[in-house]
């Protein structure tokens, strides 16, 4: 094809730097997660999984497996259309009201994905506020720096966590301008949490807006799985709070919660919402058996979160460095792309252990990692099969051991 060798450049760049992506290619086995098949060479392996974001294993249980073939098969597949034209079904507005409840808000607007209410929710704040400053944490996810790209609204960027820096720059801001302060709870790929109550304390002594990202702690933080401003008894302080249904709720789609007004004005002007097919009355209906079942058990977070401590003091055990922080993140560091692949595919092939390589650019060059997530369904034997198996490779491939 004559545009192919256009293409093929910038692949085969990639390539050389180590930072092409390879995906495994995996059969999900329901009941048995974290456990699944890989497809390879021609075969199948069995794998187990370390680093899925269905973190609670929700995305097998039985009642949210039910709740999703049930109202496919009452309701058919698709939404049939977009929110506005006979898109919305009575399984979205139970799914909003279940979710402005889990954060104690008045509503929830429902999206197709984290990645696109992140989008439009910012990138319609940002283009129809007068004079609107969107104040971003350096280390937010590509989806809220897409969506303040796209508002060009003018954009400050904070230090990562750091209160003094974000007090600084929103003192230097007019007085005129409508601030947004944009960040994240649980970040993703070092695991560090948000000082959320000294973010709000800066935020309203500038008469700043605060907008949260708890994707990765909605369902996993909080007596009702509401998230760190639940855990913290903050929720009221934000004034909009993001979430995805894709992790620990195990399903799809994404939303925002806040203000009746808030909530409206999105609904009412984000292109990102208006303009594309409402999601399945079945997925709907599957996210709100999660939330429901997760907003009263405790035991699903109880068991992961024993499962997490495990595995850390079994790689501080064996010197195997990983970053430590406050969540269920468990990064260890590997500092070169191609090192990272080669163990990668070495735990795959040698082990049966299937841990995806994070590297460039979804973390900068030089902190490449594997990520692991242990869940409450990870068994003490996983674990130590995981620790041996790294124990093994540390030593085949001459990687540093942490000297403590
Ligand atoms: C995964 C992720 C998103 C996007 O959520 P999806 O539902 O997967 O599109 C948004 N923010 C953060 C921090 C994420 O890690």
């Amino acid at each position: 094809m004559p545009f192919d060798k256009l293409f093929e450049e910038q692949l085969d760049a990639l390539k050389a730097e180590g930072n092409y992506r390879y995906f495994a290619d995996l059969t999900r086995e329901c009941g048995q997660h974290p456990r699944a098949k890989n497809h390879h060479e021609g075969e199948m392996r069995d794998v187990t999984v370390w680093c899925s974001n269905d973190y609670l294993g929700m995305g097998q249980h039985p009642d949210v497996v039910e709740a999703m073939a049930r109202t496919a098969r009452e309701c058919g597949t698709g939404a049939g259309g977009t929110r506005n034209i006979s898109g919305t079904n009575h399984h979205h507005l139970e799914l909003e009201a279940e979710l402005a409840d889990l954060h104690g808000k008045e509503s929830a607007l429902l999206f197709t994905s984290g990645y696109v209410s992140n989008w439009a929710a910012l990138s319609t704040l940002g283009a129809r506020l007068p004079n609107a400053v969107i104040l971003s944490d350096s280390l937010n996810h590509a989806s809220m720096i897409e969506g303040i790209r796209h508002s060009k609204a003018q954009k400050v960027i904070w230090k990562h966590n750091d209160v003094e820096d974000l007090d600084r720059k929103l003192a230097a801001l007019p007085a005129n301008a409508t601030k947004i302060v944009a960040f994240e709870s649980v970040y993703s790929m070092d695991g560090d949490i948000a000082p959320i109550k000294e973010i709000c304390d800066v935020a309203d002594k500038h008469g700043a807006m605060t907008y949260l990202d708890e994707v990765h702690a909605v369902g996993m933080y909080g007596a009702r799985g509401g998230g760190v401003a639940e855990q913290e008894g903050l929720m009221d302080r934000i004034t909009l709070i993001e979430g995805t249904l894709g992790k620990a709720f195990g399903v799809f789609g994404g939303y925002i919660t806040g203000s009746a007004a808030l909530c409206d004005f999105i609904r009412s002007f984000a292109s990102g919402f208006i303009f594309t097919t409402a999601l399945p009355p079945s997925v709907a209906a599957a996210a709100t058996t999660s939330i429901r079942h997760l907003k009263t058990s405790g035991v699903e977070r109880a068991e992961q979160r024993a499962q997490v401590a495990r595995l850390r003091a079994r790689l501080d055990a064996e010197g195997i460095p990983h970053i430590d922080n406050p969540s269920h993140i468990i990064p260890v560091m590997i500092k070169d792309p191609v090192k990272c692949r080669m163990l990668s595919d070495y735990l795959m092939d040698m082990f049966g252990i299937y841990v995806q390589p994070i590297n460039y650019p979804t973390v900068p060059k030089g902190t490449e990692r594997l990520r692991f997530t242990p869940g409450p369904r990870h068994s003490d034997e996983d674990i130590e099969h995981l620790v041996q198996a790294l124990k093994t490779l540390w030593k085949q491939c001459a990687i540093a051991r942490q000297t403590a």
